[in-house]
């Protein structure tokens, strides 16, 4: 095929057929471009600054369908109080929905289960160009446009650990809690997964702020 006829198959379909950075597997990638607009009205807004939580790095991707034109490295919610270990890769749309999650619903959700606050949140997974599940010639993933973040556990501030692995399907208070967690991200998120959703998801929740529908208000909870 030549490569003009390439483009006007991929423009037919929407989609790129790319390698991913640096790896030996590949991805389809559709064209995403709300996603760069609503990167940009964040920026413009002044939503996001950055602090000693959250720092600005560099611009990822480069000449591939991966990255964020202005990203951030999130180190903490709630003002600082709340440590995102490691500092989570995201894109601007990502960091207020992020503090709101942590606001509105962990930290309550900590004191109501545990009676003790919130201290970390271990972040297993944020920018990584990659397509979903790892599965080579899929989809790429949202993680791909630091659109998307793996949180597995919780740390209170008497020490408390509370994992999506053990705890999920562990006593009472820690079901509630995690139950409870993963409700709440869903009002926060145009995709949230956890252990109900597959294998994949055991032992972490995935949320993510992926354009769903023709008008992107459909949401996946599961
Ligand atoms: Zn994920």
């Amino acid at each position: 095929m030549s490569p003009i006829r390439v483009r006007v198959f991929l423009g037919i379909l929407g989609l790129a057929l790319l390698s991913a950075c640096g790896g030996g597997s590949t991805f389809i990638a559709k064209n995403e471009p709300r996603l760069a607009d609503e990167e940009k009205a964040c920026l413009a807004s002044g939503t996001v600054r950055a602090t000693g939580a959250i720092l600005t790095r560099a611009a990822l991707g480069g000449p591939s369908a991966c990255g964020a034109e202005q990203p951030f490295e999130m180190a903490a919610a709630d003002n600082g109080r709340v440590r995102l270990k490691p500092a989570a890769l995201l894109r601007c749309p990502m960091i207020p929905q992020v503090d709101r999650w942590v606001v509105n619903v962990i930290e309550p959700a900590a004191r109501r289960s545990f009676g003790a606050s919130l201290a970390e949140i271990t972040v297993v997974g944020s920018y990584a160009c990659r397509p979903i599940n790892h599965v080579s010639g899929g989809y790429l993933s949202e993680h791909g446009r630091a659109n998307a973040l793996d949180v597995s556990a919780f740390t209170l501030t008497d020490g408390t650990r509370i994992r999506v692995k053990s705890g999920w399907r562990g006593d009472a208070r820690q079901r509630a809690f995690l139950r409870a967690v993963h409700a709440g991200a869903c009002a926060q998120f145009s995709t949230v997964l956890g252990p109900n959703y597959d294998r994949n998801h055991h032992d972490h929740f995935h949320v993510d702020l992926a354009y769903r529908g023709p008008d992107g208000l459909r949401t996946v909870c599961k």
